[in-house]
């Protein structure tokens, strides 16, 4: 399939699975997790989907993207009233308004209710009806989708590693895992809440979650992070995003000099996307006079 080898030394094999070549805008794991909700949203005869995201959201342009492709109106919550008057300085969210998504700005206060009966009632009002996606597009038919991942060229791993947002991805990849393989994902953000969302989608426990390289946070970055980032486009010619998968690139490199894996270890890689939320991070790091991801425009 679509792997590609990054290095074979005496003890450790590693592999990537380039997921973020699927879609030019639909990236990585958001195809994978809108595949079904599509195709569900389009057998409801829906004719709008309603989400939720952040200012650089990969989700919001992945779903602007997909709205615009298979002819649904797209309206977009965005956390954040500030954001209004910013469109045209952010990269993603430009993005998706020119793709015809509807942008919604609301307080830190609102965009925290956005789950309950109240908010969805609140957005029917003011919409009509809508097909609904929670914030990062986790649900069980993304799931599902996530379950597509892996196929039988991936049999040989022994080690399958991933980025960890909100837990849709590391779930589809639990599940249509083979019994003598282990899951390590890598979460993005602080929190515990990660596990118990995680067992709500899965029965097996051949996996664990690798705390120790979410760099401050979610969409947090630091130097080190980013001259890695750089170092390895220069050296493998991959680009790798700095929220999720630079993240966890980094941790599985960091691993294996600690010798964490046994000799002849095989690892593969999940290239879960993500890309686009370069711009927004060098925007950023313009601002505060700090070094650039300099494999990205
Ligand atoms: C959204 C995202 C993730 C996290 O996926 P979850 O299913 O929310 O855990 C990982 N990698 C990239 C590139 C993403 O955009």
């Amino acid at each position: 399939m679509n792997q590609k080898i990054i290095f074979v030394d005496s003890k450790i094999s590693l592999f990537i699975k380039r997921d973020d070549l699927l879609h030019p805008h639909i990236s990585g794991n958001k195809f994978r997790k809108l595949k079904y909700n599509i195709t569900t949203a389009q057998e409801q005869n829906q004719s709008r989907i309603l989400t939720f995201g952040g200012a650089f959201s990969n989700h919001i342009v992945a779903v602007a993207a997909a709205g615009k492709q298979h002819g649904f109106q797209t309206i977009g919550v965005i956390r954040g009233e500030e954001l209004v008057s910013q469109i045209d300085d952010n990269p993603s969210l430009k993005f998706a308004q020119d793709c015809g998504m509807h942008l919604e700005f609301v307080s830190r206060a609102h965009y925290r209710q956005k789950n309950t009966a109240e908010a969805l009632e609140f957005w029917q009002k003011k919409y009509g009806p809508f097909y609904f996606l929670p914030e990062g597009g986790t649900n069980e038919l993304a799931v599902k989708g996530c379950q597509e991942i892996l196929t039988q060229a991936d049999a040989d791993f022994d080690y399958i590693c991933c980025a960890v947002g909100t837990g849709g991805t590391i779930s589809g990849i639990i599940n249509s895992a083979l019994p003598h393989q282990k899951i390590i994902g890598f979460p993005a953000l602080k929190g515990d809440f990660l596990p118990e969302d995680i067992r709500n989608f899965t029965r097996s426990k051949n996996w664990k979650l690798c705390s120790d390289y979410h760099f401050g946070g979610y969409a947090k970055v630091t130097p080190e992070l980013i001259q890695f980032l750089n170092d390895f486009y220069a050296q493998h010619h991959i680009p790798l995003d700095p929220i999720y998968t630079g993240k966890m690139v980094y941790g599985v490199l960091d691993l294996i000099t600690k010798n964490y894996f046994k000799k002849g270890t095989k690892i593969l890689l999940i290239h879960s996307g993500g890309l686009q939320g370069i711009r927004g991070i060098n925007k950023i790091l313009h601002q505060k006079h700090q070094p650039l991801i300099n494999y990205y425009d």
